[in-house]
Order: structure tokens, then C-alpha cells, then sequence
């Protein structure tokens, strides 16, 4: 856990949320600034500050996949949804703890800016 980072803090229960899923490994919240209708984090409890610092094979990445499929299955995003992860400055990361963001509950737009 790293008392600075905003997710850990969720994570651990330090700061309140109400989680929409629940695994030993990851958690998914609601984004506090939705950029559409439903708009999910969905993050590993670990502090891991981005996609390149999980090994491949790690099973943090079949945890993250295990709650899209699980997700998927309600009706916020019963027509489609993205998942966008966001790496560096360049990226548009600004939370240094790796998550996915899934969006849905309206039809996305492609190119993304
Ligand atoms: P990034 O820009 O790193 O890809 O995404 C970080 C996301 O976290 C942003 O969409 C931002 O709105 C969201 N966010 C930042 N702080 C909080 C928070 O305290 N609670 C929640 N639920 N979302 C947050
Ligand atoms: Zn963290």
C-alpha cells in the first residue's frame, strides 16, 4: 500500500467508496468524473503504478479480465463497452496506480484525442 496514492487509500478502505466488484485481487469503482453514462475503474488492490510494471504473466491481468466478463454481464453495458488504459504522460495516465477504464452506456466516438 502507498499512503499517497489515491487508490490504495480506496483500496484499503481508507477512503470510502462502494465498490461495483469485488475479487481478492481487484476492485472496480465508479469514475468521480464519469466521461460517459457508465464509467468504471477497475484496478488491482496492490499498488502497481502502470501497465508496464506487471509482469506479462502476472494474475492480475486474468483477475482485471475476470471482472470485465463479469461486469459485461449487467445491464450498463448490455451495447458495447471500451476499455482504455491510460500509460504515462503521454498516455493521459494521471493516477499512478494501473487501472482500466470501462466505459459504456452510449455510443464512443473513434479516433479518441
Ligand atoms: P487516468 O487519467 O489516470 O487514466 O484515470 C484516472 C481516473 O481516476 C480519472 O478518470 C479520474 O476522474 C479518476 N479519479 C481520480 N481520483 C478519483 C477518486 O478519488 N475517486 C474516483 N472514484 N475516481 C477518481
Ligand atoms: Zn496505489
Amino acid at each position: 500500500m502507498n499512503r499517497d496514492c489515491i487508490f490504495c487509500r480506496i483500496a484499503s478502505g481508507a477512503v470510502p467508496a462502494a465498490p461495483i466488484y469485488q475479487s481478492a485481487e481487484v476492485m472496480a469503482i465508479r469514475d468521480i468524473n464519469p466521461q460517459a453514462p457508465t464509467h468504471l475503474l477497475i484496478m488491482p488492490r496492490e499498488h502497481v503504478s502502470g501497465i508496464l510494471q506487471v509482469d506479462p504473466d502476472s494474475p492480475i491481468w486474468r483477475a482485471m479480465l475476470r471482472a470485465v466478463h463479469e461486469i459485461a454481464g449487467s445491464a450498463q453495458v448490455a451495447d458495447g463497452f471500451r476499455l482504455v488504459i491510460n500509460n504515462g504522460s503521454n498516455g493521459g495516465q494521471t493516477v499512478k496506480h494501473l487501472h482500466m477504464h470501462m466505459l459504456g452506456g452510449r455510443a464512443l466516438m473513434w479516433p479518441p484525442g
